[in-house]
């Protein structure tokens, strides 16, 4: 009888969706007795994607991400896993406020507002980020009718129609479209805040629905902690780890390092359709044979790969903003100035180059050598995102620090500067999303049987949710491999 051949799962892209990809499949074949080899090629000469961490001189400096939410526990369920539960940190305790800069001042957010709706009123009448006209509009929502039917719709259309254009833009827009360096008129409600959707479904007004969740989260409600977070980090909305995001990178990687071929400066070229089975085109002219492929790669790329022109169409229908960053050290001695919030945001009619600033070493402990501050302020927007990338490194760091100085009063010069390019990086949920990302699924199974997309792109922009993308691919490798065996 001819001996049955080891099975192989090919892996393209090697950023947080990939590796976690890689090892559940590890880990399911294994528990399940599933003999196969899995390869996990990355184009460039590192692994981690956008989840990369630098250190310096005693300071943590993350490039992209630099934190997740603690209510999504894939990636503490994977941190545990992986043994670093002891490295999951919190914020400092009592730094949960933040600004919002507006014609020059930093003014705090209206306490009690909720994914951009107010739920306290003597902060929203007294805040002077809203005019009065601005203010009585917003109040409006308590007796406008609901918007009949559930389909998509953007997240500044949602909002303007129950709140009025100045919450939106003033507060709403860049507190929540910034998470995608988007623009609220575009992005789906359904794929980015859907419970602002189903608030008003259920309510008619956002005001009363989100006063109902609020009251809801009782204080003994809000303090419980994330299963398996240290002490530290109990009462924390988000976490991190103490070396940096890319300590799970590296966890991930050594875990994996046994037990699967990884491969580091590799392109992958395109992908072949065979009759029950791929063929892997990497660009050093090498194949690869495939029974399963996970698609972990940005979804342009992904379109580049994959041999269906529909598929590569709707794949090439979800654009990305390119955004970058640029970090400030300073001694504390020489800012003089008390930083002791999160940071702020920047409305888009302000017309800054600056979007949003992470104060990184008030709100992260970890970050920074006693004595030292570090801010992250980030640029680039979706449509906006052209000009800023024309400029050099000089000149980006000097229209960044005159504008920090303008709004923050810092003057100081910083003891180092850091720029951090990432074209195409932060894909924009357009209305529609899902429905597209449901076209997609049925499209793959249909025509590519055992390749499976997902990653930022898809399903979910923050860590938690693309580690939840590879496990959930994970699983659907292991049912085909399984299948493939009766
Ligand atoms: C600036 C920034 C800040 C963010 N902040 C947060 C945050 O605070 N919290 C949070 O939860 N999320 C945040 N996010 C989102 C989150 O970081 C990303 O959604 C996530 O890291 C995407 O991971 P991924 O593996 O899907 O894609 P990527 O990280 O893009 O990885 C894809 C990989 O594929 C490789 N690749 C590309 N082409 C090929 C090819 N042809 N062959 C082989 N390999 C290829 C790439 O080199 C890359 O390594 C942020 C993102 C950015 C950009």
């Amino acid at each position: 009888m001819e001996k049955e051949r080891r099975k192989r799962v090919v892996i393209a892209g090697g950023g947080i969706t990939g590796l976690s990809a890689a090892y559940y499949v590890d880990q399911l074949c294994t528990a399940h007795n599933v003999d196969v080899e899995i390869v996990l090629v990355e184009k460039s000469d590192r692994f981690g994607g956008h989840v990369h961490t630098g250190k310096r001189d005693g300071f943590v400096i993350e490039r992209g991400p630099d934190s997740f939410l603690a209510r999504k526990t894939s990636i503490i369920e994977l941190m545990q896993e992986l043994g670093m539960e002891n490295e999951i940190v919190g914020t400092r305790p009592g730094v949960s406020h933040s600004y919002i800069a507006y014609r020059n001042q930093l003014h705090p957010i209206p306490d009690g507002f909720m994914l951009g709706v107010p739920t306290k009123w003597k902060p929203f009448i007294t805040t002077k980020l809203l005019s009065v006209r601005g203010k009585v509009r917003a109040a409006a929502d308590l007796v406008l009718p609901r918007k009949p039917g559930a389909e998509d719709e953007s997240l500044g259309q949602l909002l303007r129609r129950r709140l009025g254009d100045e919450v939106l833009e003033q507060i709403a827009e860049p507190l929540l479209a910034g998470i995608y360096a988007g623009n609220a008129d575009g992005l789906s409600v359904q794929a980015t805040f859907p419970m602002l959707q189903e608030t008003e479904q259920k309510h008619r007004s956002l005001i009363v629905g989100m006063l109902g969740v609020r009251k809801s989260r009782s204080p003994k409600q809000q303090a419980t902690p994330s299963p398996g977070t240290a002490n530290t980090a109990k009462k924390s909305m988000f976490l991190s780890a103490r070396g940096g995001l890319e300590e799970v990178v590296n966890h991930l990687e050594k875990a994996l390092i046994s037990r699967a071929l990884m491969m580091k400066n590799t392109e992958i070229s395109g992908v072949v359709q065979e009759e029950n089975s791929y063929v892997v085109h990497l660009e050093n002219e090498t194949m690869l044979h495939a029974d399963a492929m996970v698609i972990a790669t940005p979804a342009h790329v992904a379109a580049r790969l994959l041999p269906h022109e529909t598929i590569a169409n709707l794949l090439r229908s979800i654009p990305y903003a390119s955004v970058m960053n640029v970090v400030l050290g300073y001694r504390e001695q020489d800012v003089g100035i008390s930083l002791n919030a999160s940071g702020f945001v920047v409305p888009r009619k302000e017309e800054r180059t600056v979007t949003a600033c992470t104060w990184t070493s008030s709100k992260w402990e970890h970050t920074a050598p006693k004595g030292h501050i570090l801010l992250r302020a980030y640029v680039g927007k979706y449509g906006r995102d052209h000009t800023n990338q024309q400029l050099s490194d000089d000149e980006l760091i000097s229209n960044v620090r005159r504008e920090l100085q303008e709004m923050m009063g810092i003057s100081a010069q910083p003891i180092f500067t850091e720029v951090n390019r990432l074209p195409l990086s932060m894909p924009q949920y357009q209305v529609g999303h899902l429905e597209r990302i449901g076209e997609l699924d049925a499209m793959l199974e249909n025509l590519m049987p055992a390749v499976y997309l997902g990653g930022g792109g898809y399903r979910g922009i923050g860590v938690p949710d693309c580690i939840s993308q590879g496990k959930d691919m994970a699983k659907k490798v292991l049912s085909r491999l399984m299948d493939a065996r009766m």
